[in-house]
């Protein structure tokens, strides 16, 4: 038995997954394995109650307009719990439409307004022709990274003040194709329109991620000098 295990959600991960967003858990699970920790994973869903103390990822990944409406119906019961979550500093990574339903409201693709949950402020427009589509790069401001990924998606997300991009647009659209924002950072809570998926593809995010989950659930250890070991892989 492995001495450390991180604990995680696949929220709405039975209709919230396009181009495979569950890989961002797999990808998890390969980098902690080397660190000697165990990643477990529930799928939390319609009906379900979200525990916001037993988690240290959550993932809430893309899905297409017609998923997203059948889980606005059902997210209202977990939104104060995601909410605390999320206060407290949980790491959370919303893909494309999750990223989408955390914030204020977003508009379908047919003009159709629907609430988010409010964790964060940021709001979707639609887009009246056409979607943005084809690969992305961004710069993390912070470090200097480059992430890439692939977006597909009519929405177009402005970020509250609150929040930061994770990078800005290098090569693709982005949030919103106009302020060269792509993807939000709120306390350790990420949205993203990447797939790929994002920490696939882009090692480096993964263990930056995976430290600050490993350094809120066993603050003892020294994390930062064990995941400097790690090889961190991009595709
Ligand atoms: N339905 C949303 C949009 O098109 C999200 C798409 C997705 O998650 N791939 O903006």
């Amino acid at each position: 038995m492995a001495e450390y295990t991180l604990q995680t959600a696949h929220l709405y991960g039975d209709l919230m997954n396009t181009y495979g967003d569950y890989g961002n858990i797999v990808a998890l699970n390969f980098y902690a394995k080397q660190l000697g920790v165990a990643v477990e994973t529930d799928m939390v869903s319609l009906g379900d109650d979200f525990d916001d103390t037993k988690y240290d990822f959550v993932l809430f990944g893309g899905g297409q307009d017609y998923e997203q409406m059948v889980v606005t119906k059902d997210l209202p019961s977990k939104a104060p719990a995601i909410k605390r979550y999320i206060e407290d500093g949980g790491t959370f990574l919303g893909v494309c439409g999750g990223f989408q339903l955390l914030g204020d409201y977003f508009v379908l693709a047919d003009g159709t307004r629907v609430e988010g949950i409010k964790a964060m402020m940021h709001y979707t427009l639609n887009q009246p022709n056409g979607r943005f589509i084809g690969n992305v790069t961004i710069e993390d401001p912070t470090n200097g990274d480059i992430y890439h990924g692939f977006e597909n998606h009519q929405g177009r997300t402005f970020l509250d003040d609150k929040e930061r991009p994770l990078g800005m647009v290098k090569q693709g659209k982005g949030n919103n194709g106009e302020d060269g924002g792509e993807g939000l950072v709120y306390k350790n809570t990420y949205g993203t329109y990447f797939h790929g998926p994002i920490l696939t593809r882009n090692g480096n995010l993964a263990l930056r991620m995976l430290q600050k989950m490993l350094e809120r659930r066993y603050p003892d250890v020294d994390w930062a000098s064990r995941v400097s070991e790690i090889e961190p892989e991009f595709y």
